[in-house]
This record gives structure tokens, C-alpha cells and sequence, in this order.
């Protein structure tokens, strides 16, 4: 019996799976107790895009810490806030011709996607939301009625109201354009569904599977809400800062959003911070209408800072998430040729990709399996059939293949134990 089993709630989850202690990090790179190490392709489950401990970003704040700059600091103004702003603006929002003002909210995903529903409810007056089948957007109890996953609903105990839900695109199989059925029941006044506030979207559904919604379904759906003046809030929250290569994910579209929120890799370095991003007309909020005592962690302003000015100065990060991406879609499609006929749906865009196995436990063998030989990667997805690789965006490129080979070693080993020939016939 370890402290963690005498101690730690059962709700423990990671863990589990990952049943080592870890100590140190660095890079793509975690380290047990025992000093093993470990390629790190679940990154904090998006919050480590620039990898463990980015020399850069802890110089950063080894430096603001031994100055005794503010850590804590509500929402006061700070040096470490301003900087950080000043860095939003001139490094990602004045560049992409975006105009948001920025909310700090509590420094959780979920308490963003919380703050959004709120004033998309307020300024509009209306109550549902509609949101899309395996979509994920948090467990407090309004992200988590947004919430597809029967596993998190089920733990809410009580009624997770005020959300529409839609099939998402590819979810009715292709050729069929599910934005046509929201446009249908936002234009029948006795369609059942009361006109929404907004629409909440993850332009790549990070936990409900890696399934990436086309540039044109975006696009309808963006068309969708501004022609029946619905909100559209994309929640950036895995998908953004750079995991697609663009800083945001639907940049490839070409939408705008109303609403946008950002949290897990934005401070760059795992530290707690999350921002709603909204049109200035939608700011709302009455002062502290809605607060939260950690909106003001300015060591996540710091990192924060750094990471967009040091990464997002130039192309090369965004150059080079496309190429790594390439790499590991080859590799899945290399996969998916050798050990299914090619059976198997590839999915994702940008370094934010999956490969969907027939099911959760063939996906578990092979995770399983690729730990014992020292890569650190989760599935995703309804029943977690889909192996999600996730690793930090600036991998190297031999630790990539090298994590790359890994899981294909583990897949051979798991599909030589398992009859897969069921599904060459199909
Ligand atoms: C992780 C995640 C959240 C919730 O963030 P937490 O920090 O875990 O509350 C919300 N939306 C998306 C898309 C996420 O991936």
C-alpha cells in the first residue's frame, strides 16, 4: 500500500494507468523516482505544448520569483498582467485582426467555458446552448450539462439543464451536413428547441475522440448562427495555443468566433490560467459579477508571456507543428496499413491526432503496452477506443520517431495476441 492508494481518492484516474512516481521533467521527457525516463505523448493532457519546463519560460519565472514579484494578485493590475496583455495583443490578436477583450477568470478550463455560458445568457436573454455530441467542455455542473460523455454526466447528480444538443459534423456519417439540421430547427418556431444564446464548439474534439470538424462545416456553422443571431463560442481550451499550428483552431476556417476560450497550454508551462475572449459589444459583465480568488495567478502571466513572445514572434512553431503533424499521420497510416488493411479512421489535424481502434480494450492494450516501454500516451473518445497522441509540440524529432516506433511496436504486439482478421474481411 502506497500513500497514494491509502490516501487519495478513488476519483484518481492518470494514474492508474501511468503507475509510476515521477519526479523530474524536462522537455518531452518525465523521469520516475527511479530515474527512468519516459516519453511524455499526453503532455499534461494539452497544457504542455512547449514540453516540461521550457528553459525560457523558467528563466522567466525563476527570475520574477527571486525579485519577489506579485503572485498572488486578484484581479489588482500588475506589471505581470499588463505584460501579458500587451503580449495577447501584439503577438496573436492585433496580427490575426482579432477584437476581444479579455476575462480572468478562475484558472480552470472548465471555470471559463462557466463564464462564457453566463454572459452568452445574459446578453441575450435566453437560456439554452446548444452544444454537440461528444463534445467535452469541462465538470462543473454548467460545462458538464455542454458535456457529451455519459461517464462525467452520470457523477453530476443533479439535473444538467439549459443545452440543446446537435450532432456534430461526421457524427450522421459523411455527405450529411449536420449544420443544416440546426438551421432547420432554428428557423421552425416548433422545432422543440428554444432559440439558443449561443452555440459552444470545439473545432477538434479533444476528448470525445480527436474528430476534427471540416473548414466548411465551420464555416456553415458560423454562417448558421450570425443568419439566426445565435452566439458562437469556440472553446480553444485544448485545441488552441498552436496544437493545430495556428494559435487558434479555427483559424483554418477563416470564422470568427464571439466568444473564445483558452486555458491548459496558455501559460506555457502547466501553471493554472484560463481567459474567455469576447467581442468587445458582448463585455456585459457588471464588475465582479463573476470573480474567482485565483483569476490573478501572475506566475501564469509570466510563463505566459514569455511562451507567446518567445513562440509566437514568428512562423517556425506553427512550420513546424504542420510538419511533425505530417510525420505522425504517416506513422498512424503506416499503422493502420500493417496490422488492419487500413480499416482503422484516422483522425485529427495539426499534432492533434488519433488513430480509432475497433475498441477501448484493444486501445488499452496497446497504451498499456507502449508504457511498459516507456511512452506515456492516453486514448480518448466514447468507449476510449481512439489512441490519442498529444506529445509536446516542440519534440524532437529523433524523440518523435522514437515515440512513434514505440507505438507501433505496441501495436504489432497487441494485434498479433488479437484476431483482427474480422476486420480484413469487412
Ligand atoms: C480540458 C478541457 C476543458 C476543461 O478544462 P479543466 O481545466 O479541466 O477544467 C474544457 N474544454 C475542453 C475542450 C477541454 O479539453
Amino acid at each position: 500500500m502506497t500513500v497514494f492508494t491509502d490516501m487519495e481518492s478513488e476519483v484518481r484516474s492518470y494514474s492508474r494507468a501511468f503507475s509510476k512516481v515521477f519526479h523530474r521533467a524536462q522537455g518531452e521527457w518525465l523521469f520516475d523516482e527511479s530515474g527512468r525516463q519516459y516519453l511524455d505523448f499526453l503532455a499534461g493532457a494539452g497544457a504542455l505544448n512547449y514540453g516540461h519546463n521550457h528553459p525560457l519560460l523558467k528563466c522567466a519565472l525563476i527570475d520574477y520569483i527571486a525579485e519577489d514579484g506579485i503572485s498572488h494578485g486578484l484581479d489588482l493590475h500588475t506589471r505581470a498582467k499588463a505584460d501579458f496583455l500587451t503580449a495577447l495583443r501584439d503577438r496573436i490578436l492585433a496580427p490575426r485582426h482579432l477584437d476581444y477583450v479579455v476575462q480572468f477568470t478562475g484558472p480552470t478550463g472548465t471555470n471559463a467555458v462557466e463564464a462564457a455560458l453566463k454572459i452568452a445568457r445574459k446578453v441575450t436573454g435566453r437560456e439554452t446552448i446548444v452544444s454537440f455530441t461528444n463534445g467535452f467542455h469541462g465538470c462543473t455542473v454548467g460545462a458538464l450539462a455542454a458535456t457529451g460523455n455519459q461517464h462525467h454526466r452520470g457523477a453530476a447528480g443533479t439535473c444538467l439543464a439549459g443545452i440543446a444538443r446537435l450532432p456534430f459534423d461526421g457524427y450522421l456519417g459523411d455527405g450529411i451536413d449536420t449544420t443544416e439540421y440546426l438551421e432547420k430547427v432554428l428557423t421552425d418556431g416548433s422545432s422543440g428547441i428554444d432559440h439558443p444564446a449561443a452555440v459552444l464548439v470545439e473545432c477538434v474534439q479533444g476528448e470525445g475522440g480527436i474528430n476534427a470538424a471540416s473548414n466548411e462545416w465551420l464555416r456553415n456553422l458560423a454562417a448558421v448562427c450570425k443568419r439566426n443571431d445565435v452566439l458562437l463560442i469556440v472553446d480553444d481550451i485544448q485545441a488552441g495555443c498552436g496544437r493545430t499550428g495556428d494559435f487558434f483552431s479555427f483559424e483554418a476556417a477563416g470564422i470568427t468566433p464571439d466568444i473564445v476560450t483558452l486555458s491548459k497550454s496558455l501559460s506555457g508551462y502547466g501553471q493554472p490560467m484560463a481567459v474567455v475572449l469576447l467581442r468587445p459589444e458582448l463585455d456585459q459583465w457588471a464588475p465582479g459579477e463573476h470573480n474567482g480568488t485565483f483569476r490573478g495567478n501572475n506566475l501564469a502571466f509570466v510563463t505566459a508571456r514569455a511562451a507567446l513572445d518567445h513562440f509566437w514572434r514568428d512562423e517556425l512553431l506553427t512550420t513546424s507543428v504542420q510538419r511533425k503533424g505530417g510525420v505522425i499521420e504517416r506513422k498512424l497510416r503506416d499503422i493502420n496499413e500493417r496490422y488492419f488493411d487500413g480499416a482503422l479512421e484516422l483522425r485529427g489535424r495539426g499534432m492533434m491526432r488519433g488513430i480509432a481502434c475497433p475498441d477501448g480494450e484493444l486501445a488499452q492494450q496497446v497504451t498499456a503496452r507502449a508504457f511498459q516501454e516507456g511512452l506515456i500516451i492516453e486514448t480518448s473518445g466514447a468507449n476510449d477506443e481512439v489512441v490519442k497522441t498529444l506529445c509536446p509540440l516542440t519534440i524532437g524529432d529523433a524523440a518523435l520517431d522514437q515515440g512513434l516506433d514505440i507505438l507501433d511496436r505496441a501495436f504489432a504486439d497487441v494485434t498479433r495476441r488479437h484476431d483482427t482478421s474480422c476486420l480484413r474481411a469487412a
